[in-house]
């Protein structure tokens, strides 16, 4: 099969990631083996092929956000997948199970978790295996390319909404607005929220006020009003500062990647005082990723795929880190 395989991870221009001809996989007996139909291209998979992030599998296939078919099944999957049915597969591929984070609802936390497009080969490839029990069912009415960015952006950002403790028909500030951003904006808008967008891009910002945003403006602006919550989506911690000073009193700040640049110093009255909080999120629970989906089958949601073939994954992350996309991107197989 086709596949793109991060050979030496360094700078995107350097084109770390090598298109190679590799085995089908074979599934482990609690594995379906999948064929991609789509899957999408996250931040997080750049920072896998720059190594912003240590190198957990040598050579691995990138890829977290997929939309596959079942075609084959291992011997011990449990019942709930059939050879033919449609999948997503997401980030979180194992948890122990057994440690205090998993046993008390908290398994994003688990020490022995392992992630796909990391620890195991992910998406960009022709087929892949996930375990039975961190694959998830797909809600109707969304086409493959449209699903492909709900199960990494959306589930993240869904979370990282849950962290921010945005109250009910509160003020939410959005820094930073790609794939997952403008996927949560829509998922607080349905919950009644008001939204400012901050970000670089004259056309995210377009995109953000097309979709609903209160107002739109430059990333280290000042938004009109003062906010319940806010959510950092830019990988830029000198954003953690006009974040938090455009807190209100209580409000809070979550962050939602998985890498931040380095925060400057803080000002302990300008940045935290009142009781304004800052909050990390840390990959997703199964039970945020079947919420989320749940609820994108009850609220549709409009998802801007820019569609890049297989053949183009490299291109398309090279595009991600210029800035180049708006939305999220996906490859189509
Ligand atoms: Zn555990
Ligand atoms: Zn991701």
């Amino acid at each position: 099969m086709t596949a793109w395989q991060v050979r030496s991870p360094g700078p995107i221009t350097m084109r770390p990631l090598q298109r190679v001809a590799v085995p089908v996989p074979s599934p482990a007996p609690d594995e379906l083996l999948v064929a991609v139909r789509a899957c999408g291209v996250c931040r997080t998979d750049l920072h896998v092929a720059e190594g912003d992030l240590p190198v957990h599998r040598a050579n691995v296939i990138p890829g977290h956000e997929m939309v596959a078919e079942v075609v084959a099944l291992g011997s011990d999957t449990g019942g709930e997948f059939a050879v033919g049915d449609r999948v997503g597969v997401a980030w979180l591929r194992h948890t122990c199970g057994e440690c205090k984070f998993c046993t008390s609802g908290q398994e994003n936390l688990c020490p022995r978790s392992r992630y796909t497009g990391w620890d195991a080969d992910g998406g960009y490839a022709e087929f892949a295996t996930v375990p039975a029990a961190f694959a998830h069912p797909l809600p109707a009415g969304y086409s493959e390319t449209e699903l492909a960015p709900l199960l990494c952006a959306g589930i993240i950002g869904y979370r990282s909404l849950l962290r921010a403790d945005l109250p009910t028909g509160g003020r939410l500030g959005i820094y930073g607005f790609g794939g997952s951003a403008h996927i949560t904006a829509q998922v607080a808008l349905a919950l009644g929220a008001e939204v400012h967008v901050m970000t670089r891009g004259a056309d995210a910002r377009e995109l953000a006020l097309a979709l609903g945003a209160a107002s739109a403006q430059g990333a280290d602006e000042t938004p009109p009003v003062k906010l319940d919550s806010a959510i950092l989506f830019a990988p830029v911690g000198q954003l953690v500062l006009p974040a938090l000073e455009a807190l209100d009193r209580g409000g809070t700040l979550a962050i939602a990647g998985i890498y931040l640049s380095d925060i400057p110093a803080l000002n302990y009255e300008r940045h935290l005082f009142f009781e304004r909080q800052i909050r990390s999120v840390t990959s997703n629970t199964r039970k945020d990723a079947r919420e989320f989906l749940a609820f994108a089958g009850s609220h549709r949601i409009a998802v801007t795929t820019p569609e890049y073939p297989l053949d183009r994954a490299d291109d398309a992350l090279a595009d991600l880190a210029a800035g180049r996309i708006s939305g999220a991107a996906v490859l189509r197989l």
